[in-house]
């Protein structure tokens, strides 16, 4: 991917040269800035003692507070104007960290200071008062907090206007080139799809998983997720894995690329799920061209593309009954009392189990989307100014009602269970999910039609022809090509849904004897 910098080949230097080296460095400094703030978020989720909270709340602000100092000082965008005069003289790589860095910047510079220091305390106020109001099933002391929120997010949005839609400016954060109508339109159809689908599995009987709920010894679990994460193509020499409440991926450098998972004692699906949704997110990390470590190249793309890799390889690969022709006898070894006298079969049907759920975390591959659409439908309610804040609840459930035919019995369970619009802004965080969801399928689809023995080298606990295929498309670009761009090059066409529900109709329909549609 990348070329030679223009300083390292030893010719005269272009004018540009010096301002790039400049650029980079300057950059270097906010990467190694955000990075340190990392470490500190990481540790705060994993070891540090309760009794650290409040400094390390102090710590962080003022390391992301330099970091955004640094990004928006107007001396970068002097650079970055000087560049753009002699861009025709630019690298590629280079072209391309000016293209990437313009974006970064202009954002940043749109949002007063005053703004992102009120907007943090109130999003620190409001996250203080859900971890008190989900317990305590009060959506009305909460409402004040999200109504105040709406009013951020709309004040946020109006910093980039004009914009076709309120949610734009949010969801451009997230994934870039990705508009309001776009989601509209793959959401209706993907509703349109599943609906009819969780319908019919929901006449079948439901898969029994009640011999699961047996205790699983916790250091087990965590190894056999993490082996399988190695396997896969996670490099532990740059990685490692934690326990947390509230599992994810860091990174620190392209050298370290830490994810964290949870156990639950009695559901051995939590923890080697989690481990291999975030060993997803961690292997594109660890793809990322080395060339572009402390550039803003030097990362995921988008929060939709990088939600395909972990969705990729925990549900596609993961789910999947080639992978567990292989890894079942292992792990019945490994839990001979629990698992000794199960048959695979039941075993895979155990874990691809469809169910119509309250929790969107606890949700299965089928339902799961549903829970996004109804997010994504009432934030934009929500900031178009047709949904009221105290009516929430109410669309809430009626929202579920209609796609999932159950209803939950309170807010708890309700609109108050997704810590996104109490900790943030209301609009943007949701639709990755599902793109991520759609272009899992996308990509496998393109990898398997390039390297058609792909699903027999899963068969046989092989990821090799998967990995490199995703490194050379997916992971190896970083930011230098754009989402869109990715998307298209290696699937040959933009993000589309036939994939993803070519997937579904075939492994649910085999799973639950549902007719050809
Ligand atoms: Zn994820």
């Amino acid at each position: 991917m990348s070329k030679p910098s223009d300083l390292a080949g030893g010719t005269k230097p272009r004018p540009s040269a010096a301002i790039i080296a400049d650029l980079k460095h300057r950059l270097a400094e906010i990467y190694d800035l955000n990075a340190a703030s990392s470490v500190l978020t990481w540790d705060e989720a994993t070891y540090m003692p309760a009794g650290g909270a409040a400094a390390r709340g102090r710590q962080v602000a003022i390391l992301r507070r330099l970091a955004h100092e640094r990004l928006t000082d107007p001396a970068l965008g002097r650079l970055l104007d000087r560049l753009e005069q002699s861009a025709g003289n630019l690298s590629a790589d280079d072209a391309n960290l000016l293209r990437v860095t313009r974006r970064d910047f202009e954002k940043a510079i749109r949002v007063p200071a005053e703004y992102v220091a009120r907007a943090n305390a109130h999003a620190s106020a409001s996250y203080n008062a859900w971890c008190r109001a989900r317990p305590a099933n009060d959506f009305a002391a909460i409402v004040p907090f999200l109504e105040k929120t709406l009013e951020l997010s709309r004040e946020y949005a109006s910093f980039f206007a004009p914009f076709d839609h309120i949610a734009a400016p949010m969801i451009d954060d997230a994934d870039e080139g990705v508009t309001t109508a776009t989601i509209r339109l793959i959401f209706t159809e993907l509703r349109h799809a599943l609906v009819p689908m969780v319908r019919a599995i929901s006449e079948q009987p439901s898969a029994a998983d009640a011999w699961l709920d047996r205790p699983f010894d916790e250091e087990a679990q965590l190894g056999f997720g993490l082996k399988i994460a190695a396997q896969m193509g996670y490099d532990l020499e740059r990685g490692r894995l934690d326990k947390t409440r509230h599992p994810f991926c860091t990174k620190f450098a392209s050298g370290d690329v830490r994810i964290t998972t949870r156990v639950r004692e009695n559901d051995i699906r939590d923890a080697l799920f989690s481990t291999l949704h975030e060993a997803g997110h961690a292997m594109y990390e660890q793809g990322v061209n080395a060339a572009y470590e402390g550039t803003p190249l030097g990362s995921g793309v988008s929060s939709g593309v990088h939600e395909s890799q972990s969705r990729l390889w925990e549900n596609v690969v993961a789910r999947s009954r080639p992978f567990w022709e292989h890894y079942y006898p292992t792990l019945q070894q490994l839990f001979a009392d629990q698992l000794g006298a199960v048959p695979l079969d039941m075993f895979y049907r155990a874990i691809n189990k469809v169910e119509p759920s309250l929790i969107r975390t606890d949700a299965d591959e089928v339902t799961y989307n549903l829970h996004i659409m109804l997010r994504f439908d009432l934030e934009v309610g929500l900031l178009e100014g047709r949904l009221r804040v105290v009516d929430l609840p109410e669309a809430w459930r009626a929202g579920m009602e209609a796609d999932l035919g159950i209803a939950p019995p309170d807010d708890r369970d309700g609109c108050l269970q997704d810590v996104h619009w109490y900790a943030g802004n209301i609009g943007g965080a949701f639709q990755s999910y599902t793109i991520g969801n759609i272009l899992s399928a996308q990509f496998f689809a393109a990898a398997t039609k390039a390297h058609p023995e792909i699903p027999t080298e899963i068969a046989n606990g092989q990821f090799g022809t998967l990995h490199s295929w995703l490194t050379d498309n997916l992971y190896g670009p970083g930011r230098a090509l754009k989402p869109d761009e990715i998307v298209a090059r290696s699937t040959g066409s933009p993000m589309t849904m036939a994939p993803y529900l070519a997937y579904l109709r075939k492994k649910y329909g085999e799973l639950y004897q549902l007719p050809a549609s």
